[in-house]
Order: structure tokens, then sequence, then C-alpha cells
């Protein structure tokens, strides 16, 4: 990945994509200090840009930390760097992490870095497990709780969970891994909130340990114009075996069908699709008048 054309922003200047680098001492790599943010870009304009870089700057509050630029000055940024990629359709990926002053394990002294790239990249998924749905299984790890990690960051150090109940459930076969709680509630997805339909009505965790996801807000939402009573609660695994439909959301995920988790199986249905299409049309605007 580190190996392209183009460039990125770094600490308020464009470098070559290569010469992009960080210290090998750097205390965001040894003890986790980095978090991190996801954007889509539709028809060149990041959607939701402000949100993210909100986001961006509450996570490293949450680490202890302050960003060096202001909210405003992370908008202009990744809108500079899309223009600059040249990217229609694609990613934006704001990063910011503890430098290399000192390797002791306490902060103090270390200065903050924040670079932000960007590159084509339409899809997690394939555009038929897209359109057919996604296979999950549930993970022997576990979303922690807020007294043990930052949940409500979104922190690099949480993303080594994700890695590792991604790359088990690729291994045995499936498309991603669902993540119960440390209680032992539904979760969410490695990079993905989680919907269930019941009855025609949407259940979703109540986001006290998940993140709070700005594709999971958009689509309550939705749903709530499109008059589908949401419902934001504690969910079982028993309760799997009664939903309808299941779909994760997410800004690279967008509205995702789930055929299957673990014994269940579920039909790409009514709800997921009538959501996945409006959101699409938010995200991409109205169908341009002739
Ligand atoms: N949960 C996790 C663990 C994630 O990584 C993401 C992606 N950022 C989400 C949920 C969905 O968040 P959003 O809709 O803001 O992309």
């Amino acid at each position: 990945f580190d190996d392209r054309d183009g460039s990125i922003w770094l600490d308020g200047a464009f470098v070559p994509w290569r010469d992009a680098k960080l210290h090998v001492l750097s205390h965001g790599l040894h003890y986790g200090g980095g978090v991190f943010e996801g954007e889509r870009v539709y028809g060149g304009r990041v959607f939701k840009l402000t949100e993210h870089s909100r986001r961006l700057h509450t996570s490293a509050r949450e680490l202890g930390f302050r960003l060096p630029f202001a909210v405003s000055e992370l908008d202009d940024a990744s809108r500079e760097v899309v223009r600059r990629q040249g990217i229609a359709d694609g990613y934006v990926r704001p990063v910011a992490w503890r430098g290399s002053e000192q390797l002791g394990v306490s902060s103090a002294g270390t200065s903050v870095h924040v670079a932000i790239a960007a590159w084509e990249w339409p899809h997690v998924f394939s555009a038929d497990a897209r359109l057919r749905g996604i296979r999950l299984s549930t993970s022997r790890w576990r979303r922690p709780s807020p007294d043990t990690a930052p949940v409500h960051a979104k922190a690099s150090s949480l993303y080594n969970i994700c890695t590792l109940a991604r790359d088990a459930a690729v291994a045995a076969g499936h498309d991603d891994a669902l993540l119960l709680d440390h209680r032992g509630h539904l979760a969410e997805a490695t990079g993905a909130n989680l919907f269930l339909a019941i009855g025609g009505a949407l259940h979703t965790p109540i986001p006290d340990v998940v993140l709070n996801g700005i594709t999971r807000q958009t689509v309550i939402n939705l749903a709530r114009e499109l008059g589908i009573a949401v419902y934001e609660r504690h969910i079982r695994p028993e309760e799997l075996s009664r939903a309808d439909e299941v779909f994760l959301t997410g800004t690279a995920y967008e509205v995702q069908p789930v055929v299957a988790v673990d014994e269940h199986a579920y039909k790409v249905g009514k709800l997921a699709s009538a959501l996945s299409e409006a959101y699409g049309r938010l995200v991409r605007g109205p169908a341009p008048r002739r």
C-alpha cells in the first residue's frame, strides 16, 4: 500500500505517497496511542465529512490527546486530498498518533501527528456478496467494557480485537465476524453496526460499548422517515433465531444485508432493501434531471 503515486497530507503539508513515514519508536505504534477515521467519497464529495472530523477529535480526547488541527482544518485538508488524488468514488483515511519524542508508557512530552490519505476503493465485499448478502460467524472475541478500554473512541488499539475476529471468521469460510459485548449481548461486526428486523420493526444495540456509527445514526433517521419503528436496546444472541432480517451499517459497508449468522439463515428482506436504496439516494444525491 505504501508503493503508490500521489500524495498524502502529513502534519499540514503534502508529501509524496512513498515518503509519508513515521519513526519505528513512535509512542502510538508501541502503546496503541492512535485514532482514525474512515470516510467515503461519492461523486468527489466526502459524505458527512464534518461529522467524521469531529469524531476524530472526540476519539483523540478519549485517549487523552489533542489534535493540533481544528475540525475545519481537517475538513479542508480532506477535501484537498480528494481533489489532488482525483477521487470520484473512494475512501479517505485520517489517522492521528503519538510521536517519537520518548518511549516511556506515560505519554508526557509526546507530540501528536495527523495524516490523511485517500484512494479509490469502492467496496469491502465483492459485488456478488453485496447483493446476495454476507455470512457471519460469532467470534470468541468480545467488545470490551467501558471500564477496560476507550470503547467510544475509534481507537486503533480496539481494532486488534477486530482483526483477530475477522481473520478467524474468514479462515473458517465466513465473510465477517459478529462480536458479542463483555455482557454477552449482541454488539457489532468488525467494521459495522448491527440491525435486526423483527416483525416489521428494527432493533439495534444501544451504543454503550459499540461505536455509535455515523451510518447507524443516518439509517435510524431514514428508517423513521419511512415510518419504520426503531428500538435501541440490549439484544441477546438468542433473538437471532426470531429475526426476519439482519443487516450491517457502516461507512464502508453502507447497508449490507446478512444471509447467515452461525446456524441462522436469512433472506435479503424488504427493510434492508428499502434502507439500502434510501441510503444510496442520500449519499449519491438525487438522480440528475434531464
Ligand atoms: N463499528 C466499528 C467497529 C467500526 O469500525 C465502524 C466503522 N467506522 C462502525 C461500527 C460503523 O461506523 P460508521 O458508520 O461511522 O462508519
